[in-house]
């Protein structure tokens, strides 16, 4: 199975299409969506309604699309993505907050292979930064290979059976290639669509195909101005536009 991997995609429809149009030049047969749809991007619709066509076979919700669908309060977030996300719910159809409203929480099991989760495997909404973090989670991961988001950063855990951690992140290259080993456990974050805070402006995802063991996460281009443009005029705060340049 070829597995296109998504995931903090944000409100961003440029970075989306982008990123759908080089991935149908790659081939795959299911999509997988780690969450976060919404919130900071002026286009929550359109991409609710690309995810929606996409039928993918495993998605679970991210803390943003929670408080779209006023699951939960907004108390968590900063100023920006506090209107962000105000302005994403007044935004959005009826008929999309009731989507984002039934997303399942986190860990979902893929296949006997492969589980996804937003944040970790134990908490939907926790950031694994930190090595020990990561080293917990995959101790916590009831499968070898666990796909999350959230940090919005590209990069790859992984721990041999004798202990063995390690961790590569994302270079200036437009697709890293790796061989998955039975022996090791992967923790592995496709990068972010719609915010990427790497320091590299590009739409980051991933491609799995279970099938020969073989992972390749992808930086793609897009027009950023235009995804700027919108977020300007929609009013959302000034901020959530620049840092798209700068990858941060
Ligand atoms: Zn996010």
């Amino acid at each position: 199975m070829r597995y296109l991997i998504l995931s903090d995609i944000h409100g961003n429809l440029e970075a989306l299409n982008s990123v759908l149009a080089h991935a149908s030049a790659q081939e795959y047969d299911n999509a997988l969506v780690l969450g976060d749809l919404v919130g900071y991007g002026a286009d929550p619709n359109a991409v609710v309604d690309a995810i929606r066509a996409l039928d993918p076979i495993s998605i679970i919700r991210g803390n943003h699309d929670k408080v779209a669908a006023r699951l939960e309060g907004a108390e968590a977030f900063n100023i920006a993505a506090r209107k962000a996300i105000s302005w994403t719910t007044d935004t959005l159809t009826a008929e999309n907050l009731e989507y984002l409203a039934a997303l399942e929480e986190g860990p979902r099991l893929v296949d006997d292979r492969i589980e996804i989760c937003h944040g970790a495997p134990s908490d939907e909404d926790e950031y694994l930064f930190e090595v020990r973090d990561a080293v917990r989670a995959l101790r916590d991961a009831k499968r070898p290979i666990c796909f999350f988001g959230h940090t919005h950063v590209q990069i790859v855990y992984q721990l041999s059976n004798d202990g063995e951690l390690d961790v590569s992140g994302s270079d200036a290259s437009s697709a890293r290639r790796l061989s998955l080993l039975d022996s090791h456990k992967y923790l592995i974050n496709p990068g972010s669509i719609g915010q990427p805070r790497d320091g590299d402006p590009r739409a980051a995802y991933g491609l799995l195909d279970s099938d020969v063991q073989e992972l390749k996460l992808f930086r793609v281009s897009y027009p950023v101005d235009r995804a700027q443009a919108k977020i300007r005029q929609a009013g959302l705060p000034e901020v959530l536009a620049s840092r798209l340049a700068v990858g941060r």
